[in-house]
């Protein structure tokens, strides 16, 4: 998007780029020919994804010289001192080693997990915060998401547009798809997009190659959402220019995964998930918040089990019950619950990418801001096409459905700026 910085290539190191902005240093890999130490780079996700005109990059980098030193202050003063004296004993000892920067136990996670007062929620999630901010500065991505289909052969118990479910269904056309992808990249300035979708077979091999090939020719990072396919369709796909990929495994609990999933298992997509990274992949996983049955110790498993994934980005939704699904009368996760979550995550993973998802702004106007001052720093905005939005209905009154891309945008740069965030990339 408009909100992003050209960094310069310092250094190179067989395929890793060392980048600077503003004398702040990122490691990516190097995925484009012909590049040379002194050019002027777009990265996303730990990914040179384009080469920017000398010229152009320095007109940009003028307009931030002074602005990205302001917003750093901002975020550092936002990520305030530990106000340890309003917790209990536990939990003071496991953040403490936070401060110390040692590795927290499974133990540890579970003190942390069992936080209800508001005022101990707080502490965790202004530690989340200064840890974020140590570990990443104020460095945030912003990533485009365009829902290309709702048709799904999957019927997962949790999910709107399962196959059982009687909605309407739309698919997009490639040539609307490029249409979409080339406005967010014109008029907006998005460096990534993620193109989801169900599980929709009727996008063969084929033509998913054909649109990332178009795609990549556009030097974007391109990040795929599609479900469980092939490992010989990913490695396709990644041979054509496609480099993130986006599966969760939703929960670590085998009996929960294969109640809500039927017919998939929790090791068929752990395997897939583990394939997705040895091919190389820019790894999003992460689980959903609140599923019934779930208990304190399935959250924490769901946060180690992210971990050991090692992705580049973790992505944690809460549940929001959906009419028409077996789960309607579950509860809806709370955005406390959501926010413990990112903080505990945080603090088990320092370095860890931390997604704000949409679903939690569907929770609460202010969730977005909230998760991003409790250990979060990456975000997605939709560039789905109006008419579709409301047809991607995963879970009820979506927040996102009424918002046009142009205001949501604005609100973003607002809530980025007013945190003190600059879009740098945040490196590998
Ligand atoms: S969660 Fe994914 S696979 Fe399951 S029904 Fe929804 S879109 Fe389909």
């Amino acid at each position: 998007m408009c909100y992003a910085i050209p960094a310069k290539v310092i250094e190179i190191k067989k395929n890793i780029a060392v980048l600077d902005y503003f004398g702040e240093r990122r490691n990516v890999v190097l995925d484009l020919p012909d590049i040379q130490i002194g050019d002027y780079v777009f990265a996303q996700g730990g990914i040179l994804v384009r080469k920017v005109d000398e010229k152009e990059a320095l007109a940009v980098l003028d307009t931030w010289k002074d602005l990205f030193f302001e917003l750093k202050e901002i975020d550092q003063q936002l990520a305030r001192p530990l106000q340890s004296e309003k917790l209990s004993g536990n939990a003071l000892a496991v953040l403490q080693k936070v401060n110390l920067k040692q590795a927290l136990t499974k133990e540890d996670l579970l003190v942390l997990s069992a936080l209800t007062d508001q005022k101990e929620l707080s502490v965790l999630y202004e530690v989340a915060n200064q840890v974020r901010q140590r570990e990443h500065s104020n460095a945030s991505c912003v990533h485009g998401i365009i829902e290309f289909s709702n048709y799904c052969r999957g019927d997962c118990f949790y999910c709107g547009i399962r196959r059982e479910r009687a909605i309407e269904r739309y698919r997009m056309t490639e040539a609307e798809i490029l249409a979409v992808t080339k406005q967010a990249i014109d008029e907006y300035g998005f460096k990534a997009i993620v193109l989801q979708s169900g599980e929709d077979l009727y996008y063969d091999e084929d033509q998913l190659e054909r649109l990332v090939k178009a795609l990549r020719q556009l030097g974007i990072l391109i990040f795929l959402s599609i479900g469980v396919r092939p490992v010989a369709t990913y490695k396709k796909l990644y041979a054509a220019g496609a480099r993130a990929a986006l599966m969760r495994f939703e929960t670590s609990n085998p009996a929960i995964f294969q109640q809500l999933r039927p017919n998939t298992t929790l090791d068929e997509r752990l395997a897939l998930i583990r394939e997705l990274k040895k091919i190389g992949y820019v790894l999003a996983t992460g689980f959903l918040i609140g599923l019934p049955n779930e208990q304190p110790e399935d959250l924490v498993n769901n946060i180690l089990l992210t971990k050991e994934l090692e992705p580049e980005m973790y992505s944690f939704g809460p549940l929001i019950p959906t009419q028409d699904t077996p789960l309607v009368h579950a509860p809806t996760t709370s955005v406390d619950q959501v926010l413990k979550t990112i903080a505990i995550a945080r603090l088990a993973s320092p370095d860890a990418n931390i997604l704000v998802t949409t679903a939690l702004e569907t929770l609460s106007p202010e969730g977005k801001r909230q998760a991003l001052l409790a250990g979060a720093n990456s975000m997605m905005i939709n560039l789905t096409p109006m008419q579709y939005r409301p047809l991607y209905s995963i879970y009820d009154n979506r927040a996102c459905n009424q918002q046009e891309v142009a205001s949501n945008i604005q609100a973003t740069v607002q809530l980025l700026r007013d945190l003190g965030r600059a879009p740098m990339d945040v490196g590998l």
